[in-house]
């Protein structure tokens, strides 16, 4: 079996490592109410995406 020669140091690792990290989750301003939604969602606040209503409101 293919076997690793040597041992990966504690340094080589953390170079490895070093880009994958986790990046905060990008937020976009909806376009109709302004509220602050993650990208290619629907806006919870006013139910539209790219400028159409989807959801409609519960109580009103
Ligand atoms: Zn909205």
């Amino acid at each position: 079996m293919a076997n690793p020669k040597r041992k990966l140091s504690r340094a080589s690792k953390g170079h490895r490592r070093a880009h994958l990290a986790l990046e905060r989750t990008q937020l976009v301003r909806c376009t109709h109410c302004g509220a602050m939604i993650k990208p290619h969602t629907i806006c919870k606040a006013c139910g539209h995406y790219r400028g159409r209503q989807i959801l409609v409101a519960e109580n009103g």
